[in-house]
């Protein structure tokens, strides 16, 4: 079985500051440029090739690393261009954002852009209108839904397969749902944060178990890697959020020095590659 990788370039410092400390005009950081410069070396290692979903706004900071990515023989793909999650922007906000990043990459990269993840996974079943945008801006898939409850994204009972979802005015769309595995009374994902927190044999395990059905869909970030990070202070921020900034951040970058390690396992351990080859064979 081949299954899938994905990474979502952003930058963290910037979501950070503008999600959790109320500084609006935050610009990534070129952290973000280090981080995934690792992760081209690294898939160039195993000669494995990923999709890419990347936020406009790193793709404006940064048009040096598109080419790149490109020029590697990886799949460009948009992750919105601020990573501001579905349910807080209108219809028309969504259709700006996502058709001007998808422009830029398309320039940036000479490839045609077919794919697209929402930051955080943010498509469920209210912001579902979402998925007609992207059909109408000439998206063949997306990548956002979490089959599971979460507590503000998920969508519990949807369905794990890689299908075509039938939209109004016969419109249709690939979804490619994150991999889920059922522990019980518990759904986890594979990848992210899961395969930070936890040791790397549940990863093994869980993509071992899904691929004997389907594709398991990894997905990762840049800055999952970046052990550089400084530990925030309580005195030196200000803001109401400070409190809830210091416990994301705290999570945010627990067992980082545990990652590439374990990126490099999975890469010897399973074979992978890009959702648009993964679709010839599947759709
Ligand atoms: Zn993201």
């Amino acid at each position: 079985m081949i299954n899938i990788l994905t990474i979502d370039i952003e930058d963290y410092w910037s979501i950070l500051q503008r999600d959790w400390l109320s500084i609006p005009d935050a610009k990534p950081s070129d952290a973000v440029l280090k981080n995934t410069k690792w992760y081209l070396r690294t898939f160039s290692d195993y000669n494995v090739k990923a999709t890419f979903f990347i936020l406009g706004e790193v793709a404006q900071s940064f048009p040096q690393l598109i080419k790149e990515i490109a020029d590697e023989g990886h799949e460009i793909a948009v992750h919105g261009f601020y990573h501001r999650q579905i349910f807080k922007l209108s219809r028309d906000e969504f259709k700006k954002e996502i058709s001007d990043a998808k422009k830029l990459l398309e320039d940036l990269s000479g490839q045609q852009v077919i794919g697209h993840r929402a930051p955080a996974f943010s498509i469920n079943k209210d912001t579902q209108w979402a998925l007609e945008v992207l059909a109408e801006l000439g998206f063949v898939y997306d990548s956002s839904i979490s089959p599971m409850a979460g507590k503000r994204y998920g969508w519990p009972g949807f369905k794990k397969e890689i299908h075509r979802m039938s939209l109004v005015d016969g419109q249709s769309i690939i979804e490619v749902p994150m991999s889920t595995i059922s522990l019980g009374i518990r759904e986890l994902g594979v990848g992210g944060g899961y395969m930070r927190h936890l040791p790397y044999f549940y990863t093994k395990w869980a993509i071992g178990h899904i691929q004997k059905n389907r594709p398991a869909m990894i997905y990762m970030h840049p800055y999952e890697i970046d052990t550089d990070a400084v530990p925030l202070k309580l005195d030196t921020l200000t803001g109401q959020g400070k409190v809830a900034a210091l416990k994301f951040h705290k999570s945010q970058t627990r067992n980082r020095q545990t990652v590439k390690a374990k990126v490099n396992k999975l890469l010897s351990d399973f074979k992978f590659s890009t959702i648009k080859e993964i679709l010839k064979s599947v759709c």
